[in-house]
């Protein structure tokens, strides 16, 4: 039975992360990674973090299972942190929240239930480039995709005109994936006063958001980060739904927190929507896994650890800016083309403008890795690697 089963096509990010490890140069860099390191080029511990596992593990209560929507607590935090204390639609009973396996099983849970909503007609509009999982999860849930304009390769900026007027034109009832902060790939964002255009269209031509916010925190700081979550919120818009990860804000990757918020038109119909979402995890993984999402409630829940998390949440973003800053500085020293777009951009990722030869030849002469897509992580950079890394890059540019 399983002989005429093909290999699945490699994973291009993870492929290159091989490379880099059997790559025996010394001076390597791998700008092609998804996480936040430190200075050390380590994924860190956070302190408040460390300070709930104490707790636990002190405490170290039995292992039952979670409800099938998780961690009460957790559910209620990351409203709060979405939405804002005592907004008016959590006051409202508006929003149905489950905690999920990390943003990625949030955005699965979100797609299969959605399918079941709409039918045969799912379809999604997605940014034109995005994550590739994007593509991947929806797809496979049953949607059919299209592409809405996003980066503009000139302006290494966004697209605003060719968004919009591509939003402009998707039949009601489309689903618009929408990156909230720090896009992946590009680091390219709106600015509050686009978000409320788009929000205006999008409830104007009947649209259907789903937000993706996988990096709250790492742009400006978590509320200003949530801007387009809160003008959802506020517009009256009936139907929306959010998708949130603590991978990174929380450095809690491989601990799978994640999110999945469904927004209605009030508490009767959000009411059924969890239901509705509980029935779909029951048949997919049944509950989720207790420990993440312990430690993000507890660090939530705490007035102290919270004011600890956004210092050490602060100091992340902090250094990411730091190296973009010093990135377009070291290569606007050394005579390369401007690269000042760069301090524009947003998160930890950008789209460098660096074409395919360019970071074949990276590879190649420096040991530097990045994605053929010029994607470079910029919380990779730290000023052991600055100097090799932003002199490479002038010399790729000549
Ligand atoms: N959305 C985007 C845009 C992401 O970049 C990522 C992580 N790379 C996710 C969702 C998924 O996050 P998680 O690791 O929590 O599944």
């Amino acid at each position: 039975i399983f002989a005429s089963v093909e290999m699945a096509p490699g994973d291009p990010i993870l492929g290159l992360t091989e490379a880099y490890l059997v790559d025996p140069r010394k001076e390597k860099v791998n700008l092609g990674v998804g996480i936040y390191v430190d200075e050390q080029g380590k994924v860190p511990v956070l302190e408040a973090v460390r300070r709930v596992e104490q707790v636990l593990a002190r405490d170290n209560l039995p292992r039952s299972y979670l409800p099938i929507d998780g961690l009460p607590a957790y559910n209620r935090a990351t409203q709060k942190l979405l939405f804002g204390e005592g907004a008016p639609v959590l006051e409202a009973g508006r929003v149905a929240t489950v905690q999920t396996i990390g943003g990625s099983g949030a955005l699965r849970v979100g797609a299969d239930l959605l399918k079941q909503v709409l039918g045969a007609n799912a379809k999604l509009a997605i940014s034109n480039p995005s994550w590739g999982n994007h593509h991947a999860v929806f797809r496979t849930a049953g949607f059919q995709l299209v592409d809405y304009r996003y980066y503009d390769d000139a302006s290494h900026g966004l697209d605003f005109a060719g968004m919009l007027a591509d939003l402009g034109k998707l039949e009601p009832g489309t689903v618009v994936l929408l990156h909230a902060c720090c896009h992946n790939p590009t680091g390219v964002d709106l600015d509050a006063a686009q978000w409320a255009q788009v929000v205006a269209l999008l409830k104007d031509r009947g649209l259907l958001p789903f937000v993706d916010m996988a990096y709250q925190g790492f742009d400006k700081n978590a509320a200003a980060d949530a801007t387009a979550v809160r003008l959802l919120a506020d517009s009256g818009i009936p139907a929306f739904v959010v998708a949130n990860s603590y991978s990174k804000s929380f450095s809690l990757y491989g601990e799978r927190v994640g999110a999945l918020s469904f927004v209605g038109a009030g508490r009767d119909e959000a009411a059924r929507l969890l239901s509705r979402i509980k029935a779909t995890i029951r048949a997919n993984y049944s509950s989720p896994a207790t420990h993440g999402a312990k430690l993000v409630a507890g660090v939530l829940d705490s007035v102290e650890l919270h004011a600890l998390w956004e210092q050490e949440l602060g100091a992340m973003r902090g250094r990411i800016h730091a190296m973009r800053g010093a990135f377009v500085d070291k290569l606007a020293a050394l005579g390369a083309p401007d690269f000042g777009f760069i301090n524009r951009q947003a998160g930890m990722f950008s789209y460098s403008g660096l074409g395919k030869a360019q970071v074949d030849r990276l590879r190649d002469e420096f040991a530097i890795y990045a994605l053929s897509s010029g994607r470079i992580c910029v919380a990779a950079l730290n000023t052991g690697n600055i100097d090799y890394v932003t002199k490479a890059v002038a010399a790729v540019c000549r």
